[in-house]
């Protein structure tokens, strides 16, 4: 906090495409698309019609209680584009909850599935399982299935209990096991927690495919479909939290279609909207729905809700951007970019001593640097060497935000060739400058 206080500030007045502009005119490349938030640029002319002719119609009124045009029409798409893509049955993922942030989503997800087995009559179901190098959100609930330390471990006192399990990420894995057996190993300690204790388990909770807050650490294939498989056989529910992979970023519309997976539960936020409004979904399952029914005097209603809830600018927004994803064919387009961004990947760890691995999958990617005398040994956290790479960067026109020692590139969809060329020329020079001081 001492030397961002003394750092100037760059101050954004504009955004354009895939560029925003600063109080002093300049422009840079939005290679961190305004916190992973953004999809088609900015200033999409068909997400600006569709939020003002809402505004002239209604911009906010209650789903506490009541509905709403948009709102209704929102949750009818997705639970379609859900079904169309992850190949779901009727009763799977067809009941909307809205909210307006991922961390809610999530706490209104591991509530959901909490009071599900308390409604079945299953009341020692007080516990979740959830990964390390995991994150949910910010907030407390999403803060106590989170599993980064440097974010997480001070609030440690204020969270509830959870049975953490190993994280995929077998470039440094917890274990020390080989790549090849690292996955395997992670479902085994996975399957030793929920063998022994899935009476207590209401959830797993996980982000599908890329652990993103975590370092952009991608899954070893079959990770996903594992972890599906151990909740149907110890009868737990799966959460998908795909806040950060959902619309598109993984190169599919959802990570969990990569591995035809279909949770109980599914997060949705972050690309919701195309980046332009605060809105958020969790989409449950019938199954769920039904524990929630009761008389009156039962008391079983879901009892949450947030003032904005289903907010009908946020649903025009995100009816536009799904629009988008059709009109302009952004998954077709999105191929050439992932082609070229993999094939980046592969030869910048040749070409850098200073890149220990080069992940990612589709358009969301982390280049993790390490020490260049002593490969396998990450960073100190206090060399702020991925700092010192975006600051570089951002001298040369493009905005990062790194995690710890791993470079995120994580632009918009929409980004064209030509820019995410630059964008990985600005990023490659920046490592080998850091690297030659
Ligand atoms: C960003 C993120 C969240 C939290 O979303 P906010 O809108 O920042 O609260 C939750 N889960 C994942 C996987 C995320 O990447």
């Amino acid at each position: 906090m001492k030397e961002w206080v003394q750092d100037p500030p760059v101050i954004i007045e504009q955004g354009r495409d895939c560029f925003i502009r600063d109080i002093y005119g300049r422009w840079y490349l939005d290679g961190v698309s305004s916190m992973w938030v953004n999809i088609h640029g900015h200033g999409h002319r068909h997400i600006n019609e569709r939020l003002k002719a809402q505004i002239d119609t209604l911009a906010h009124s209650t789903l506490l209680g009541l509905g709403n045009v948009p709102a209704i029409e929102l949750a009818h798409r997705v639970v379609q584009l859900l079904g169309d893509t992850l190949a779901t049955t009727p009763h799977d993922l067809n009941k909307v909850f809205f909210s307006d942030n991922g961390s809610t989503a999530v706490e209104v997800a591991l509530k959901m599935a909490f009071g599900y087995w308390k409604h079945v009559g299953e009341t020692t179901r007080n516990s979740f399982v959830c990964l390390n190098n995991g994150y949910h959100g910010d907030t407390l609930g999403a803060v106590s299935v989170g599993g980064i330390d440097v974010f997480h471990a001070l609030y440690a006192p204020l969270l509830f209990k959870t049975h953490r399990s190993p994280s995929p990420y077998c470039y440094r894995c917890e274990l020390g096991l080989r790549p090849d057996t690292c996955n395997m190993r992670c479902l085994a300690q996975m399957e030793a927690i929920l063998s022994t204790r899935s009476h207590e388990i209401a959830a797993v909770i996980i982000e599908p495919l890329v652990q993103a807050a975590g370092g952009m650490i991608v899954a070893p294939e079959g990770f996903l479909r594992g972890v599906r498989d151990l909740c149907r056989k110890y009868d737990t529910l799966l959460i998908a939290d795909e806040v950060a992979t959902g619309f598109g970023r993984t190169g599919a519309m959802f990570a969990c279609q990569h591995e035809a997976v279909v949770p109980d539960i599914i997060c949705l936020s972050k690309g919701l909207t195309g980046g332009y409004m605060p809105l958020a979904m969790t989409v449950a399952s019938q199954r769920i729905f039904d524990a929630y029914q009761g008389e009156f005097s039962q008391l079983k209603a879901f009892f949450h809700g947030h003032s904005y809830t289903g907010n009908p600018l946020g649903c025009a927004c995100a009816l536009a951007c799904l629009d988008v994803f059709e009109t302009e064919c952004t998954l077709e387009a999105l191929k050439p970019k992932v082609e070229l961004l993999d094939g980046w990947l592969r030869d910048i760890a040749a070409r850098s001593a200073r890149v220990g691995q080069a992940r990612g999958i589709g358009l969301m990617a982390g280049v993790e640097l390490i020490q260049d005398d002593t490969p396998a040994e990450t960073c100190q956290y206090g060399q702020r060497i991925g700092w010192q790479v975006a600051h570089r960067a951002r001298q040369k026109g493009l905005i990062i935000r790194p995690l710890g020692n791993v470079v995120v590139i994580m632009p918009p969809l929409a980004i064209s060739m030509e820019n995410l060329v630059s964008m990985l020329a600005i990023i490659e020079e920046a490592i080998s400058e850091v690297s030659s001081v």
